[in-house]
């Protein structure tokens, strides 16, 4: 049995001085549960109490290649004796858009920013600037980060399809009630309920904002029509359409999701993969979009292009560009579902698959949602009961079936069979624990 006490003890301590022991609130899965990482390496995480885990959370998403990569460590310390941040600008940031460019054709020009968060923040601020509109769309469900204009989502779990359209509400407090008046949302591939809010409101509405592959939300993904109806709406009611690839970018595809798609953005935005864990984001686009930076709109921060960052993503692009490594990644991921797929088949437990073997969510119910409204009709209790049993054997994954599993270059055979060796014994351990009101099947 998996032993959490030198973590519990250090959450005691740690909390005395962080709010809830931790630097992110998502990394707080309970005083007993929360786990403190003492490395990680490949696709494997060691916690303090020793507990060995496979990782199909990967940091949601950054490491695409595996934890310590030495290939792009090594690029690292070349960019630390570079000396980190100027002031003043530094000539790999050329090479670094210019592949990233090459890689993602709607990247006409490109600017780094340091997390997730200020890129797609940039990438509303740019909008608004070139529309001369302020409000967004966000898909329900859809999660780009934690500023402000974007901190609201539609409420579903106690919603019910009688009620109209889901209520929405602040991710917390001190998200000003301001903000609302610019937020409005429509459910994923569903292009009339676009185009009626548009028909309404496009003289307030600046940008569509959206995840193709819904990486916050069990990975529920736009269908290829949806995405070029959305395309045709922005054209004709003059609203950019900026595709967050934070989590999708360099990852299910070397374009990421708008190649997969075959749709082009106005303005896009990545972060995770790019570096494989070393913080640089990009705000990319249009060039008559993005030239608006430095006529009269302001991008900029300190440690924007830092030179470790920088270095880190030059390798890691590299390698994502001109070897397999995405292919395999894939290939993995396809092995993976078909041996969850045949544990759940052998038990009657109906499941399907979302999103890209790269980054797949794992339902509960014969076919997969197509919306976020549609998520509460999957069986997600258990799921929930299932994440900590999976914990527990060592195989890390979300605990909240709307994060979807990432997998990286280095989950190799040990670790499938390994994964399928414990995932049937943790799917064994689940079903007599939830009794048979709540089996799966059930619903
Ligand atoms: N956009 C998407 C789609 C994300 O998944 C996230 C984070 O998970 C963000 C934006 C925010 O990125 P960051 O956490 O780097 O600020």
């Amino acid at each position: 049995m998996r032993s959490l006490s030198r973590s519990n003890q250090h959450f005691r301590k740690a909390e005395a001085r962080l709010p809830l022991g931790v630097s992110s609130n998502f990394r707080y899965w309970g005083e007993d549960r929360t786990i403190y990482v003492e490395r990680g390496k490949g696709a494997r995480v060691w916690d303090i109490d020793g507990n060995e885990y496979i990782d199909y959370r990967l940091a949601y998403g950054p490491v695409i290649l595996g934890y310590a990569d030495e290939r792009v460590d090594a690029a690292a310390r070349e960019g630390m004796s570079v000396g980190g941040v100027f002031a003043l600008s530094t000539e790999p940031e050329f090479e670094v858009a210019e592949r990233i460019s090459r890689m993602v054709p709607s990247a006409e020009l490109v600017r780094f920013s340091n997390s997730g968060t200020e890129a797609v923040m940039a990438a509303l601020r740019v909008a608004r600037a070139f529309t001369g509109k302020d409000g967004h769309i966000v898909v329900e469900g859809g999660y780009h980060g934690v500023f402000s204009e974007v901190m609201w989502y539609s409420e579903v779990e106690e919603w019910s399809p009688d009620d109209g359209d889901p209520p929405v509400l602040p991710y917390g407090d001190g998200v000003p009630g301001v903000t609302r008046t610019l937020f409005h949302t429509v459910p994923l591939n569903d292009a009339h309920a676009l185009e009626d809010l548009l028909k309404v409101k496009h003289d307030e509405i600046g940008a569509f904002l959206i995840e193709p592959i819904m990486g916050n939300c069990c990975a529920i993904t736009a269908d290829a029509q949806y995405m070029k109806d959305v395309r045709e709406l922005c054209d004709r009611y003059n609203v950019l359409l900026v595709i967050d690839e934070v989590k999708t970018g360099f990852r299910v595809a070397k374009g990421g999701v708008q190649e997969l798609f075959g749709v082009r953005a106005d303005l896009c935005t990545f972060a995770k993969a790019i570096g494989n864990g070393y913080p640089l984001a990009v705000l990319a686009g249009r060039e008559d979009v993005m030239r608006r930076i430095g006529d009269s709109v302001v991008h900029g921060g300190t440690f924007t292009a830092h030179s470790v960052s920088l270095a880190a993503a030059a390798k890691t692009l590299e390698i994502l560009d001109e070897t397999t490594a995405l292919a395999d990644i894939e290939a993995y991921g396809r092995e993976l579902q078909a041996g969850l797929s045949r544990i759940l088949d052998e038990r009657g437990i109906a499941h399907s698959f979302t999103g890209h073997p790269a980054l797949m969510g794992l339902f509960f119910a014969d076919a997969a949602p197509r919306d976020y409204r549609e998520w509460i009709r999957s069986n997600y209790a258990f799921y929930d009961a299932l994440a900590p049993e999976l914990h527990d054997q060592g195989i890390l994954v979300e605990p909240d079936s709307r994060e979807p599993w990432f997998l990286c270059e280095s989950h190799n055979v040990e670790c499938l069979v390994e994964t399928l060796d414990k995932f049937e014994r943790a799917v064994d351990i689940t079903l007599p624990k939830l009794g048979r009101q709540r089996q799966p099947e059930d619903r």
